[in-house]
């Protein structure tokens, strides 16, 4: 989308049958679902796309902001959980009196915190010598080297629940918040900033507009068809071949696949030193997921977001990362948007979407025998803690295991959130949006920088596709600061005009 505006003739490879990937989605008997993303965070993000391409996202999809954000359970107790702080701090006071006052602080230092590090999400990493930065040098004490999320919400709370509440997130990184770098906890702070959103008729809506944008550009959407090999030497790719045979003659390739996956399955040598094959495979990767997607003939009463956690989280996350084993007591995210959204199931009925974090398929798990064991214990416990009878109700029941993320989508060991983002992957030590070599091929998604979910997988695209406009000689306009909390930018402030270009894709207007 970004590039065609910009003139380039652009022929985007699916495998799947339709576009949209982990933030895709599928309807079965009336019930819609979202396949991964089901939270919006940092709309303008999103927005600020639109207008790269002179659109309006109000134009195109319906943004519902949800608040409370989420319930969390905690099995005695819960919390709901408001991006607005006056409401946030009149629940913190029923919860944990003593954490109302902390509030503030942590909004106030966390907003100095990504103030610095948002000028790193937004630029490209492909050179270590990018690592003498001076904008690196001055973010770099925002990092928080050797601590982690957790830490970061014990020095603002004391109260263990509240400090999950400040530290779960890093589950959106496919992390543990005792592992997961203490910078991330601008995660946290961006939903209580800007809020989260849903968009009517699911998340997946968001690619959905999006091919039908690029569509409209001329993009050539090639569905049911798999890219398998890059031709070319090691300084230039000149065609990509695919799984049929035949052979796409190319000027420049942006993988959007799995990163590591491609780059071990697609490319005949080492791409470099710093990113041959066998430090790709040594480079650690997030956990998986087990979903279950239900379309239940009654109405749930459940919120939007609902994450009900295991007594001891803790001990949770220490085996899903360290033992690599299923837990017996897990946690659950559920995800009920009929509970905002009437399009998501008929009337009377929910489109239910459960997740549990589960180990990646480097542990020794056989799903086959393994996944109808934990649906029943998840339904068992969703009964449980949702106080619900959910079983007599199932019309529509699918499911997805690690190994289905791996052969489905081919994600690399079933990582759905990539490679860690452990510090020693990340920005400059993470894959880059430009090869060393060969030079004409970039990469975007979860597993580059700046790293995995929604907002900043947006941001590797633009970062992608500003590099080729750069090398083409064509304008592509510098990222926008960070907006201010709260309410969203208008859209008025700045469309570009379409711009025209020659065949071979020069500026000529
Ligand atoms: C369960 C889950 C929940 C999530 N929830 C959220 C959320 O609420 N909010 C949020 O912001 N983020 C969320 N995320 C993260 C977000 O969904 C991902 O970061 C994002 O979708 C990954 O996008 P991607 O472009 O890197 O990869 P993908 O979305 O996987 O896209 C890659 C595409 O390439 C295709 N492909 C792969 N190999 C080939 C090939 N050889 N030839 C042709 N095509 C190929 C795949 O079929 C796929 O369509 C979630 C992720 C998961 C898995």
């Amino acid at each position: 989308m970004l590039l065609a505006y910009r003139g380039f003739a652009v022929t985007l490879l699916e495998k799947r049958s339709s576009v949209g990937g982990r933030t895709g989605g599928f309807r079965r008997d009336g019930y819609t679902f979202d396949v991964g993303s089901t939270l919006l965070m940092m709309r303008f993000v999103v927005e600020e796309m639109y207008e790269l391409v002179g659109r309006r996202l109000a134009d195109h999809l319906r943004i519902v902001p949800i608040d409370p954000m989420y319930r969390l359970d905690f099995g005695d107790r819960s919390l709901n959980v408001s991006s607005d702080a006056s409401r946030m701090e009149d629940e913190l006071q029923r919860f944990a009196p003593s954490s109302r006052r902390s509030l503030q602080s942590f909004l106030r230092s966390e907003r100095n915190r990504l103030s610095h590090l948002y000028p790193m999400l937004q630029r490209e990493w492909s050179g270590l010598r990018r690592l003498v930065s001076p904008s690196l040098v001055t973010a770099l004490p925002h990092v928080g080297l050797r601590r982690s999320i957790h830490d970061v919400a014990g020095q603002y709370f004391s109260d263990p629940d509240i400090q999950l509440a400040f530290s779960f997130q890093s589950a959106y990184l496919g992390m543990s918040p005792w592992s997961c770098p203490a910078g991330f906890a601008m995660v946290p702070y961006v939903e209580h900033a800007w809020g989260i959103d849903h968009i009517e008729g699911g998340i997946h809506q968001l690619t959905r507009s999006m091919e039908e944008i690029a569509m409209g550009l001329g993009v050539h959407i090639r569905r049911e068809c798999c890219a398998r090999r890059l031709i070319g030497d090691k300084r230039h790719c000149r065609a990509v071949e695919l799984a049929s045979g035949e052979r796409i003659e190319t000027d420049d390739v942006v993988i959007n696949a799995d990163a590591v996956a491609a780059l071990l399955g697609m490319l005949d040598d080492n791409v470099s030193l710093r990113f041959c094959r066998p430090r790709l495979r040594r480079m650690r990767e997030s956990c998986s997921t087990f979903m279950l997607y239900l379309g239940l003939d009654t109405r749930l009463a459940l919120d939007h977001h609902t994450f009900f956690f295991a007594a001891d989280y803790r001990a949770e996350m220490d085996r899903v990362f360290g033992s690599r084993t299923l837990a017996d007591d897990f946690s659950l995210y559920v995800c009920n948007p009929s509970a905002t959204d009437s399009t998501m199931a008929p009337p009377g009925h929910s489109a239910l979407y459960v997740l549990a974090l589960v180990p990646n398929t480097r542990a020794d798990i056989d799903w086959r025998t393994r996944a109808p064991q934990l649906r029943e214990q998840i339904l068992d416990r969703l009964e449980r803690r949702a106080s619900a009878s959910i079983r007599p109700h199932i019309q529509v029941s699918e499911q997805m295991t690690p190994t289905d993320w791996a052969d489905r989508y081919h994600v690399s060991h079933g990582a759905v959130f990539g490679l860690s983002h452990s510090i020693d992957q990340m920005l400059a030590f993470r894959l880059p949006n430009r090869l060393p070599a060969p030079r004409n091929v970039y990469l975007t998604g979860g597993s580059t920088s700046p790293g995995s979910g929604l907002p900043t997988i947006l941001e590797s695209a633009r970062i992608a596709a500003r590099l080729i406009c750069e090398r083409h000689g064509v304008f592509f306009p510098p990222p926008r600061p960070l907006p201010p909390p709260g309410g969203h930018r208008p859209q008025e402030v700045w469309v570009p005009g379409p711009a025209s270009f020659s065949a071979e894709g020069s500026h000529q207007a």
